[in-house]
């Protein structure tokens, strides 16, 4: 009975995806070893239409407080895990960094297999923006996609991890990565990428599922116009932009949020920010620059653009519009509408009609400085004077980690309501009258002066899309948390960047179940049923874009952060596994014999900004360099410059890009900061 009700209720409110099917399909017989799960997560985001919202009620808001450890993995990894793992035939498929898959029996956890695409980590830990990250695999007919860091598309065979096919989707000798997962559209599967920062052109390709030959490939901004357009909608697009700005390469890379509708036949994109970000070096004399920052409608047969919306014309902030969508059913003013739902990172939350584009409603989630409101009437933004830096220094909120990110968003029918994270971050811009595009680094062309986190820093937000208001939240402590799920159980799920997995009541917030997971969470839990029991996972490891370059918060900020997978059931008696404390370290200047001039030391201290800055200033997930033995200092240009550790430790090296003298001034820096924090650290 109960299984019927959800299933009316998921036909009602969720564009039909392939957990409706699981469940009418479910109560055979057989028991293969590992055993067929009953209700699946056979798809990134649950279905095709993303909601995130189970039907699963085992788990629920009277029993969620006997929820224990079934069991734990322990990945070893000590980089970001933004994977969201899948279910199907009862073996679990998740991603860790530099896009590892590892397969487990989904009730024991014991390992099946894994495949590792052996990244050339030389290369590709200074391309990959913001953490070697991987957000999962997506599956179709017994076979399982993923996207490589390095751009590779590959098919594996689910049972067993062998290679069904690869193909390169980018060229790369370009800043091209991919962290996104793949997405499904009959029988294409399809990927996108990211680089924006560096200056790339984006794109989604197309890819038959059974052969991995190219279908198609949709640009997302225009080329240089004398080699000809690729589409009538580059064409079109040109027309938005001035300057020479494909030397840049524009931007507007498609690097996570994809949605179907296999009733309208249509593919949904979001796109990124521009390349560079100040859209006065990027396109100079202004215009939209389409399609940056946009939700892209495709008909997935033909890579055609059936129609877009621009959620910031002319994004001169990073705000790109790649976050989480959702599709859904809702009555709006007493007409049921078939909508999408998207919070990015600019701070309003849209409700836009999927069938035409047009804009239903748009509302901010959180406090901004860069608009004043949407226009009803045209769709547009209503930009405030000045916040375009164009006239000095301008606050902005949300800054560019946005008022949300990439954790994805979860949507449940029966309380109507849509659960995601906001994170309060204000940043002030600056015009850099002396940018110039430099393929080798960050191309913003905009100087930061200023910025924060604000209190709360985070919250879970329950946001009502009909009425456009916030319901209720429950304030975080730190500003960078997990992707959420919800359920029939009346339940949602947030893991923190503090190291907990809560369960709260999806109606009113209520805290009713938390578990410390030692290392902090930034991906989504999931669920799934196998033998009538339901269980919880969800992937542990900090980092991404702001983890990266912060420690984490709270009671996880005193533990070494390593990647883990965690799975709960009701009952689950499993211990916690042992987290190792961090231990105090001492500055190692003093004891490191260089001689080095000052000149030396500031031009190190430059480049050190330029390279090292980004990965090593938290000293968290990438060591820091103060603390560098004497034996590694001897060691030094064979690391930096040559790359000894790159397949070890995923340091890459830095050859072609500086020279040998160049390395020994970033040596000369860190040698001398090193003794300078010994000197502080003595005089306390
Ligand atoms: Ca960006």
């Amino acid at each position: 009975m109960r299984v019927l009700r959800f299933v009316r209720l998921l036909w009602i409110h969720i564009v039909t995806g392939a957990v409706v099917a699981r469940v009418l399909l479910a109560g055979g017989g057989q028991t293969p070893a590992p055993p067929v799960s009953d209700v699946e997560w056979p798809l990134h985001g649950l279905t095709d239409g993303e909601a995130r919202f189970s039907p699963l009620d085992e788990i629920n808001r009277q029993t969620v407080d006997g929820l224990g450890l079934a069991w734990v993995h322990e990945f070893g990894s000590r980089r970001g895990i933004e994977a969201t793992p899948i279910v199907v035939d009862g073996r679990l498929f998740v991603t860790g960094p530099w896009s590892v898959v590892h397969c487990f029996d989904a009730v024991s956890g014991t390992p099946l297999w894994s495949w590792d695409p052996k990244v050339d980590k030389a290369v590709y830990g200074r391309r990959a923006c913001c953490d070697v990250v991987n957000r999962g695999v997506n599956h179709s007919n017994g076979k399982l996609f993923v996207g490589v860091l390095d751009g590779r598309l590959a098919a594996l065979d689910a049972r067993t991890g062998k290679l069904l096919w690869e193909t390169v989707t980018l060229d790369q000798t370009k800043n091209y990565t991919i962290t996104g997962a793949p997405r499904i559209a009959k029988d294409k599967v399809i990927i996108g990428n990211g680089g924006a920062e560096y200056g790339v052109r984006g794109y989604v390709t197309a890819y038959e599922m059974e052969t991995g030959k190219q279908a198609w490939r949709f640009y997302s901004v225009p080329g240089n116009p004398a080699l000809g357009f690729e589409s009538p909608a580059m064409a079109e697009a040109a027309k938005t932009w001035k300057g020479e700005w494909w030397e840049a390469g524009g931007g507007g890379t498609c690097w996570d949020s994809m949605a179907y509708d296999p009733e309208l036949n249509l593919l949904y994109v979001g796109t990124g920010n521009g390349s560079p970000w100040n859209r006065r070096h990027r396109s100079p004399g202004g215009g939209d620059n389409l399609y940056l920052s946009s939700i892209l409608a495709i008909n997935p047969d033909t890579g055609r653009l059936v129609w877009h919306y621009q959620t910031t014309p002319g994004d001169t902030w990073d705000y790109t519009a790649t976050q989480h969508m959702i599709l859904a059913d809702l009555s709006v003013d007493g007409i049921d509408r078939k909508v999408l739902m998207q919070a990015p990172k600019n701070g309003f939350f849209y409700v836009i009609d999927r069938e035409s584009g047009e804009l239903i409603s748009a509302e901010n989630y959180t406090s901004i400085t860069w608009a004043d409101g949407v226009d009803p009437n045209t769709g547009r933004p209503r930009e405030i004077h000045g916040a375009d830096y164009a006239e000095g220094r301008a606050e902005i909120k949300p800054g560019p980690e946005g008022g949300h990110n990439w954790q994805p968003m979860a949507f449940n029918p029966e309380t109507g309501l849509v659960y995601f994270p906001v994170q309060e971050f204000h940043t002030a811009f600056r015009h850099d009258p002396d940018y110039r595009y430099d393929p080798a680094t960050w191309n913003l062309g905009v100087q930061f002066v200023g910025g924060g986190v604000g209190s709360p820093p985070g919250s879970l937000v329950a946001w009502d899309p009909v009425q456009q208001k916030r319901v209720w939240s429950v304030p975080r402590s730190i500003v960078w948390n997990g992707g959420v799920l919800t359920t029939a159980g009346g339940l949602v799920f947030q893991g923190t960047g503090t190291g907990k997995l809560y369960a709260h009541d999806a109606k009113t917030g209520e805290t009713l179940w938390e578990w410390f997971t030692g290392t902090a969470i930034i991906a989504p839990p999931m669920t799934y049923r196998i033998g009538g029991r339901q269980y919880v996972s969800v992937a542990a490891g900090w980092g991404g874009s702001y983890g990266l370059r912060r420690p984490p918060g709270g009671e996880a900020a005193r533990y070494e952060q390593r990647g883990r997978l965690f799975t709960f059931v009701l009952g689950g008696k499993g211990a916690a596994p042992d987290y190792a404390l961090r231990q105090p370290r001492v500055p190692t200047g003093p004891e490191i014999d260089l001689e080095y001039s000052r000149e030396a030391v500031s031009a190190g201290a430059r480049l050190y900004r330029k390279y090292c800055g980004a990965c090593h200033q938290n000293g968290v997930l990438v060591p820091s360099l103060h603390y560098t033995s004497k034996e590694t200092h001897q060691l030094w240009e064979l690391i930096v410059y040559d790359g000894i550790y790159a397949a070890a430790k995923g340091m890459p090296a830095f050859k072609g890009m500086m020279s040998r003298e160049e390395v020994r001034q970033i040596q000369a820096f860190v040698v001398e900061a090193s003794r300078g924090m010994a000197r502080r650290l003595e005089k306390k």
